[in-house]
């Protein structure tokens, strides 16, 4: 049987679905609900009408990363391009792991630390946040260190809950974890605070960043930043041209424009408050606060509430178990969508 071939470990494993996408309203993705402005979009049609076809791109993206270094005003560090930072994720792992190592990650976190850990060989170890969805940072470095993990994921601000870790946390993490740590700022524009100036300060600290938040998830980029010596260790194993010249020249345009991501990113700031203020006023609803561009809410019951949103085309991100099982994780939308939400969610028993 041609199964006989297969690994057994990826048996029970299911292919990433994101489900349909034709809802009327899209607010379980993260995505920005701004797309480019049409002038932004002109110009981005004549740099892919003057592409180069017939050549590999830039095997190492190195404008887009002195671009985005710019943008993001970040000095002397390594930055490594990936298609999204997802694949940033997986390079690490593959880089680090050998069959058996554990890593120590949130639950809940984003769900790409484990499977890419599980893929290369290794064994995820999840640590529960608290009743409040807070992390106890002591209690996560002392299982960290017991259990001699490589790796570290933890994304800041939390996905899915929104919350963030403190700076000074954040270090504790750093200096007291024995491993490489990964700090995951795929919602950094939302929160404003960054750990990436002490890149240069500790050798085991890496940073994420992504495009897909602030406007740009159709182009799939994403960036690992760090020090020579783990960079080095990383590029042996990042596949080659893994971000294609398209996306390179997109996002060169985009990055030579900031004010084009600051003002979308304000505007998502203004819609994060209004969503905030309308849905606190809705009696039966419990918010986490959110430094990210969604909010995460307890109801009553989170498959019925959903299940109406749906009936009306509404698509928002639920959870099937655990502690967030009666919780859905809103993205902030335009006002419009917003609205529609606010419109149409019931909180039935
Ligand atoms: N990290 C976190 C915390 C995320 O929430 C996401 C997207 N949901 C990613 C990484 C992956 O982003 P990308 O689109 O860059 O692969």
């Amino acid at each position: 049987m041609i199964q006989d071939y297969f690994r057994k470990d990826l048996s029970d494993f299911e292919s990433y679905n994101a489900g349909k996408i034709d809802y009327k309203v899209r607010l379980n993705a993260n995505e920005s609900f701004n797309n480019l402005g049409a002038t932004t979009r002109k110009k981005l049609g004549r740099v892919i009408e003057d592409s180069i076809y017939n050549r590999y791109p830039d095997v190492e993206s190195r404008n887009v990363c002195n671009l985005y270094a710019k943008y993001a005003k970040i000095e002397n560090v390594n930055i490594m391009a990936g298609n999204g930072s997802d694949e940033c994720i997986q390079i690490i792992a593959h880089t680090f792991l050998n069959n058996g190592d554990k890593v120590a990650m949130q639950s809940p976190d984003f769900s790409m630390y484990g499977l890419y850990t599980k893929v290369a060989g290794g064994i995820p170890i999840e640590f529960p946040l608290d009743e409040k969805l807070e992390l106890d940072v002591e209690g996560f470095i002392s299982m960290a260190n017991k259990k001699e993990v490589k790796i570290v994921y933890l994304s800041n601000p939390n996905n899915p809950t929104g919350n963030i870790i403190t700076r000074e946390n954040i270090i504790k993490i750093i200096e007291g974890c024995k491993c490489i740590v990964v700090i995951d700022e795929a919602y950094f524009e939302f929160y404003g605070k960054t750990i990436v100036d002490k890149i240069n300060t500790y050798d085991n600290l890496i940073v994420l960043r992504t495009c897909s938040k602030i406007g740009l998830a159709a182009i799939r980029l994403g960036f690992l930043i760090t020090n020579k010596t783990l960079m080095e260790e990383l590029k042996k194993v990042k596949p080659p041209y893994n971000v294609n010249s398209i996306t390179q020249s997109i996002a060169s345009v985009i990055f030579l424009e900031p004010e084009l991501i600051h003002k979308n990113v304000e505007q998502i700031l203004i819609e994060r408050s209004y969503l905030w203020e309308k849905l606190s006023k809705i009696e039966g609803i419990k918010l986490y606060k959110s430094k990210s561009n969604f909010i995460l809410v307890e109801v009553p019951n989170a498959k019925k509430t959903k299940e109406r949103l749906i009936d009306q085309s509404i698509n928002v991100r639920s959870f099937s178990t655990g502690k967030l099982e009666n919780c859905l994780r809103i993205t902030i939308g335009s006002r419009e969508e917003n609205n529609c939400l606010l419109k149409n969610i019931t909180l039935d028993n």
